[in-house]
């Protein structure tokens, strides 16, 4: 969506509409991120490392997602790997072409190659992975050029409350 406006009138200087759209993107980034971090909340609940993930298409949201690993019994039931599974299921496709997705933590490798293979959008999330992360921290994995399939991203979308939730969640069992 940020990537909407082009270079040239974020360099010339924004009319009146242009900041109105501006506008209206960031606050609806901050609310589909801010859906995001209650689902990551949902897996705190239930014991489960705190990452939320959504997928929204035309501004509604169609899937959601958020770690399931410990009560799935699975290493796949990343919050975005659910979200992309429910999200197929809503659309009855395994490509979710026109579509982006909200998570809470910056992907892991297997999350990304998801993102990828599912042709996603464009990819919004929040706090970095210094270990896993395959987007800035580890990796630049949607940069790779043999990939069919390129995905916008950005990072640092209520970066602080994402990354608190975990710290909370690893401190409170310790
Ligand atoms: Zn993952």
């Amino acid at each position: 969506m940020l990537s909407d406006l082009k270079g040239d009138q974020l360099r010339n200087g924004l009319n009146l509409y242009d900041f109105q759209l501006l506008i209206l993107i960031l606050v609806s980034v901050y609310n589909f991120m801010f859906e995001a971090l209650k689902l990551a909340n949902q897996a705190s609940n239930i014991n489960e490392v705190p990452v939320g993930a959504l997928i929204v298409k035309d501004n509604q949201i169609i899937g959601r997602g958020f770690n399931k690993i410990i009560s799935n019994n699975s290493v796949s039931a990343h919050a975005e790997i659910i979200a992309i599974n429910n999200a197929s299921r809503f659309l009855n496709n395994y490509r979710l072409n026109n579509c982006d997705i909200y998570v809470t933590l910056e992907p892991c490798h297997m999350c990304a190659k998801a993102i990828v293979d599912a042709r996603i959008n464009h990819l919004y999330f929040g706090a970095l992975e210094p270990k896993t992360g395959s987007i800035q921290s580890i990796d630049k994995f949607l940069e790779r050029q043999h990939l069919n399939h390129k995905v916008k991203y950005s990072g640092g979308h209520l970066e602080e409350q994402s990354a608190e939730l975990l710290k909370n969640f690893f401190k409170s069992r310790r």
